[in-house]
């Protein structure tokens, strides 16, 4: 389960973000990299290829698009409830 208390440092500011690797319950984010390939306008990789919230949704379709992510994440490791 996502975690805000562990976000990525990179995420941008908003509801949506990426729990970071260093999760401790080890539910980070694993560099599958299903949600910077299928929304590249939102999510992007870091240089170990772990995902952050580049650009947080506004529009509907856009926040739609974010949580699918959600949905398609294996670790559930991004929230959108930051
Ligand atoms: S889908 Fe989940 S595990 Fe895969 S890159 Fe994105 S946040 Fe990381």
């Amino acid at each position: 389960m996502a975690n805000s208390n562990m976000k990525h440092p990179s995420n941008a500011p908003g509801p949506f973000y990426v729990t970071s690797p260093e999760d401790p319950e080890g539910e980070g984010c694993t560099a599958c990299t299903i949600c910077y390939n299928a929304a590249p306008e939102f999510f992007s990789e870091d240089g170990e290829g772990y995902a952050y919230v580049s650009l947080q949704p506004q529009a509907t379709d856009q926040v739609a698009l974010c949580r699918e992510q959600i949905d398609a994440c294996p670790t559930t490791a991004i929230g959108a409830n930051g």
